[in-house]
């Protein structure tokens, strides 16, 4: 009796916790958007301000310093800018997201992002309503009922962007006006912010001088020390950094001469996800296009393999077993891998900051010694995750680097 009582309040527990941390996710997507942002306000520091990194949240950053005249330089470790936001053009018809590629939060988040008033938005959106997928665990494969789906879909309505990406938006609204102040291939080693003016190191052995610093690179950039700070940062910050969840993981993209799959396959892993999805879900698209999205443990057998085509072999043998053959007879051989995870300048995927505790996301949004600050993904305290919340914490940081503090 007292063994059922136990596992009774044990279910219950865990039932609670799944429950109130769904709360917090639904939240997440809807109410917490600021009213402004930095873009709305003006600005008159005198200073000179270094970003460092060039995704999202650092262009986000700059558009502020550029729209107010603010003197200021972009160090990107890579030739190249959006980060973890990235596009293909040859592979399909249509545009594809290498990176980031679904709008997890409410739409108007784009308007908030551009800095644009009302709920009108001008981009065209596919609403991410699922009509066919199925479970896989590797020996069954059950389809999922369109109740379920439908539940998904009402309980985090989820979109994408019907002829465009993640990375057109941000260029074409945030990039645009502040691309020509980058320095490519410069990635920064130090961070001396023990006199007045803040020194920042290169690799390349330059020095940079200026009055504050926002450092915007991934968290896993940050874990892996690659970044030396003088001072050294506090040991309650470096906890936070290793207390931060950040996947490793990759994204598959595949094309096909038929299309022989659902809209998504969900497959069973210890933990993270690993889902097989059409891309070119209601894109009006002639291409046949399938993704493989993984992230967390189960990336581990795949980063066993020794080369990116024994990835797509390993992928493509897998949908055999579930299509009896059909894979590897309709695919074309193209395809393009992104391995995020292991990407010296991302080292992750992505995090989810609403799920991690206050206290320490207060703590990885504190400046130093009032002349370094961060901004990121991680650093959104609007709990928006992904892209919006990389481009919302860039104009919260800057707000008070600019100001405050
Ligand atoms: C596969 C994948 C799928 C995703 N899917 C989604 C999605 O569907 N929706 C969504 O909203 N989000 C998604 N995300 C997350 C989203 O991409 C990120 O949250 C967002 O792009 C993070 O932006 P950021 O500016 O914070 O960081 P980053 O994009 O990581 O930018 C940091 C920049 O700093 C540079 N850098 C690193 N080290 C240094 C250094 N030492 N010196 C100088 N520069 C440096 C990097 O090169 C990079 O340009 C996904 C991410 C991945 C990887």
């Amino acid at each position: 009796m007292k063994i059922k009582i136990s596992l009774l309040l044990l279910v219950l527990c865990l039932f609670c916790l799944t429950v109130s941390s769904c709360f917090k996710w639904a939240a997440r997507a809807h109410d917490k958007l600021p009213d402004q942002t930095a873009l709305n306000k003006s600005y008159t520091y005198k200073g000179k301000v270094i970003i460092i990194g060039a995704g999202a949240a650092g262009l986000a950053a700059a558009k502020v310093l550029e729209q107010n005249n603010i003197d200021y330089t972009i160090l990107e470790a890579s030739d190249r800018y959006g980060g973890r936001l990235k596009k293909n053009m040859t592979l399909a018809d249509f545009p594809i997201d290498i990176g980031a590629e679904w709008i997890h939060s409410a739409p108007i988040v784009l308007n908030k992002m551009k800095g644009k008033a009302g709920d009108q938005i001008d981009e065209e959106l596919i609403p991410y309503h699922l009509e066919e997928t199925y479970n896989w665990d590797g020996e069954k494969y059950e389809k999922v009922s369109q109740s379920q789906n439908d539940f998904m879909y009402n309980f985090l309505p989820e979109s994408k962007f019907k002829n465009s990406t993640w990375y057109d938006f941000v260029n074409e609204n945030i990039a645009a006006t502040v691309k020509h102040k980058i320095q490519f291939n410069s990635p920064v080693s130090e961070i001396n912010y023990s006199d007045d003016k803040v020194q920042v190191k290169t690799k390349n052995g330059e020095v940079h001088s200026a009055d504050k610093v926002l450092v915007t690179v991934s968290i896993g950039v940050l874990k892996s020390n690659h970044i030396k700070f003088i001072p050294d940062l506090s040991k309650e910050r470096k906890d936070a950094i290793n207390a931060v969840e950040f996947l490793p993981g990759f994204k598959l993209v595949m094309k096909f001469t038929e299309k022989f799959y659902p809209d998504a396959i969900n497959c069973k892993v210890k933990s993270g996800e690993k889902v097989f999805y059409d891309i070119a879900f209601k894109k009006e698209a002639q291409s046949n296009i399938l993704g493989l999205l993984v992230a967390g443990n189960s990336v581990e057998e795949y980063y066993k393999l020794n080369s990116e085509e024994e990835i797509v072999k390993s992928a493509i043998a897998e949908l055999d077993n579930i299509f009896n053959g059909k894979a590897s007879k309709t695919y074309t051989g193209e395809y393009v891998l992104e391995n995020w995870g292991q990407h010296q300048f991302t080292m992750g995927t992505w995090t989810k900051a609403f799920l991690h505790k206050k206290s320490e996301l207060k703590t990885l949004n504190k400046p130093l010694d009032k002349k370094v600050y961060f901004a990121g993904e991680i650093n959104d305290t609007y709990q928006q995750m992904g892209v919006p919340g990389a481009v919302l914490s860039g104009y919260h940081s800057i707000d008070r680097l600019l100001t405050k503090e």
